[in-house]
């Protein structure tokens, strides 16, 4: 499962932890995508990895990126010049307002924002009103929307905004913006579109943003979102004159990144095998941030004595018995030196982990290119 260039690349490494990104992958995976959303605008959500490099190849198959803050807007602005860019995220500031001219859409989190935005003068600003539909999420990881959460807006907020807005000016409404749960497979995702799209139309908004979500396996890597029938059930939702557009995040890139470590110690505490490697959690927190096993392969780049068809729990070096990347999983052969090469973890791995705790060295990144 691990790709040719990335073994090749982690088995040399001199130095670990590291971050490899697979350049080429991600490349062949935003183009597939792309091609299955005839239609529909796609837009990256940074927060899943705002990787310079990573923004570089998905680039010319995206529309836009979609930021959550005023540091991730400087930054596709510094390393994506020109790029159109939806501007979101709960709790702006107004020195973070401020920077709203310029971007292609601001997306309005509540009437109080509203408020803020119309008070300041400037340059013109397109805005969706950011939706909090009352809808069932069942099935979903997260959830944002579908209930009480402090994301968007209930039907008497967009009431309040509508009102704000009535007069015209330079704040000028576009349309609605929604993303109401992640971790959805491509019929729950577009029982979601079908009702943030209806809200839309009565509205009277033709621009319609369904968010992310798209559901990534952490236990079956192999089992990939059906993004050929998410798009076409969304092209055939779409009415002449509508704009449909998605923001994925983790479903773009999470496949292209590999935390590469190695194996310090491998030992039996009361009949347990724990494998302990460089680095750890505070590098890729994902598994314990979701609660799973983080997928891997084994590199046989050791030596010494080995263990041999037993369940391993792969631990990092920090001091606590929370740093665990993987309970239990049944490994064929390990030995100390071997590389272990944790799959999917180009998206909320490392930017989402607390690299400080302990003061260990920071992981190198390399990109298979
Ligand atoms: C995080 C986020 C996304 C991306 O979600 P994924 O689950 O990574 O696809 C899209 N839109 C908004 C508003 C977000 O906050």
């Amino acid at each position: 499962m691990i790709p040719d260039g990335v073994r090749a690349l982690a088995e040399r490494l001199d130095s670990v932890p590291a971050y490899v990104y697979d350049l080429p992958g991600l490349d062949a995976h935003a183009a597939a995508v792309r091609a299955a959303l005839p239609g529909t605008e796609l837009y990256y959500a940074v927060k899943a990895n705002p990787d310079p490099r990573l923004l570089e190849t998905l680039a010319p198959h995206v529309d836009g990126f979609e930021v959550s803050s005023g540091g991730e807007l400087a930054h596709v602005r510094a390393c994506r010049p020109g790029a159109p860019i939806a501007f979101g995220g709960p709790g702006k500031t107004d020195a973070e307002l401020a920077m709203a001219p310029g971007v292609a859409r601001l997306h309005v989190e509540s009437p109080g924002e509203l408020r803020r935005l119309l008070a300041r003068d400037g340059q013109p600003v397109d805005v969706l009103l950011r939706l909090n539909l009352d809808v069932p999420v069942a099935g979903a990881v997260l959830a944002m929307g579908g209930g009480a959460t402090p994301f968007g807006m209930d039907g008497e907020g967009v009431a309040e905004c509508l009102d704000l807005l009535g007069a015209g000016g330079r704040v000028r409404l576009r349309g609605v913006h929604a993303h109401l749960a992640s971790g959805l497979d491509a019929p729950a995702l577009l029982d979601l579109a079908r009702a943030v799209l209806a809200e839309g139309r009565r509205l009277g908004l033709p621009e319609v943003v369904l968010g992310g979500g798209m559901a990534v396996s952490y236990t079956d890597p192999a089992a990939r979102f059906d993004w050929a029938a998410y798009g076409a059930g969304l092209a055939g939702l779409r009415a002449p004159g509508e704009t449909l557009r998605i923001e994925p995040g983790r479903a773009l890139t999470a496949y292209c990144g590999w935390y590469v470590t190695r194996v310090l110690d491998l030992k039996r505490v009361h009949g347990e095998v724990f494998a302990v490697v460089a680095g750890g959690t505070h590098h890729l927190r994902t598994p314990v941030a979701k609660g799973h096993d983080q997928p891997f392969a084994v590199l046989p780049t050791g030596a010494g004595q080995e263990v041999s068809d037993a369940p391993v729990t792969v631990v990092g070096q920090l001091c606590t018995p929370k740093d665990v990347l993987a309970r239990r999983v049944p490994v064929a052969s390990l030995r100390p030196g071997d590389t272990i090469a944790f799959a999917m973890a180009g998206a909320y791995a490392y930017t989402i982990s607390h690299h400080d705790f302990l003061m260990h060295p920071k992981p190198a990144f390399h990109y298979v290119t």
